[in-house]
């Protein structure tokens, strides 16, 4: 598996619009983070977790050759506003492309994007998805087997963490979570890469997401043999400084980070 880090930013992005603070301000390229995503490559097999309003820059700068596969973690804008920009991958694939929505959330998605699950009508150049309802059953492609995870973004309540798993290598995807149930804990223990929310490095408490001490708690739990924060706002504080005095095995990470397992 190839795993790329398409976005490591909270839903403002960092910078964010008009904040002349030291991490908006940063040249360090690491200190720059669009939406959050996640692009992992199976063989020629290519999926992408979460479609962000970034996804056409996030294409453009990894020139992903295709998707095969979307997979949603829930539909807050900063998750899925993007899905308009798919359109390239139908024309060049001439097919739709699978979309893999948790069942709970497809009165949402239809309510804002119901013209990507519409007949094609010649002539329109629009997005074509087929949609796939999941709750917790695994899917297969080919070796590779991605589980949803029910976890809770608390007060916007359940939504799906992601589990990839090839050649006995696990890579779990736990964007906006804020409680891991025991069942999805039991399912990513120990994984090889385990990659959290974190929104910054302040003791302030958030009711959806971690902040990095939290996120940190969370990591020694489940003991990955490397995690990675995700998710991050300006108020972490600069890449470098950060990532120079988190524990052992863990780090920020940043905009197109690749790792192969
Ligand atoms: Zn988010
Ligand atoms: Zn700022
Ligand atoms: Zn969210």
């Amino acid at each position: 598996m190839r795993l790329e880090f398409f976005g490591c930013g909270t839903s403002q992005g960092v910078p964010e619009i008009l904040c002349d603070c030291k991490v908006c301000t940063s040249i360090d390229e690491n200190d720059k983070r669009l939406r959050s995503s996640i692009y992992v490559k199976h063989n020629d097999f290519n999926i992408v977790v979460d479609i962000t309003p970034d996804f056409r820059e996030q294409c453009l700068r990894s020139k992903i050759p295709m998707v095969d596969a979307i997979f949603l973690t829930h539909l807050h804008a900063d998750h899925f506003m993007g899905m308009d920009d798919i359109r390239k991958f139908n024309k060049i694939k001439d097919a739709d492309i699978p979309l893999y929505l948790p069942h709970l959330m497809e009165d949402d998605f239809r309510a804002v994007f119901h013209y990507t699950l519409k007949e094609q009508i010649p002539g329109l150049f629009r997005p074509r998805l087929s949609l796939n309802l999941i709750d917790e059953d695994p899917i297969m492609f080919g070796e590779m087997k991605v589980t949803p995870l029910k976890v809770l973004h608390g007060d916007s309540g359940e939504i799906r963490s992601y589990l990839f798993e090839s050649d006995g290598k696990r890579i779990a995807y736990l964007t906006d979570c804020k409680v891991i149930p025991d069942k999805a804990m039991s399912l990513i223990k120990d994984c090889d890469i385990a990659i959290l929310g974190a929104l910054w490095d302040k003791d302030w408490d958030h009711s959806g997401h971690w902040n990095l001490q939290q996120a940190i708690e969370v990591a020694k739990e489940i003991n990955a043999k490397q995690s990675y924060f995700t998710h991050i706002t300006h108020l972490m504080g600069l890449h470098k400084e950060v990532n120079n005095k988190l524990p052992k095995h863990t780090q920020l990470a940043h905009d197109g980070l690749v790792i192969n397992l």
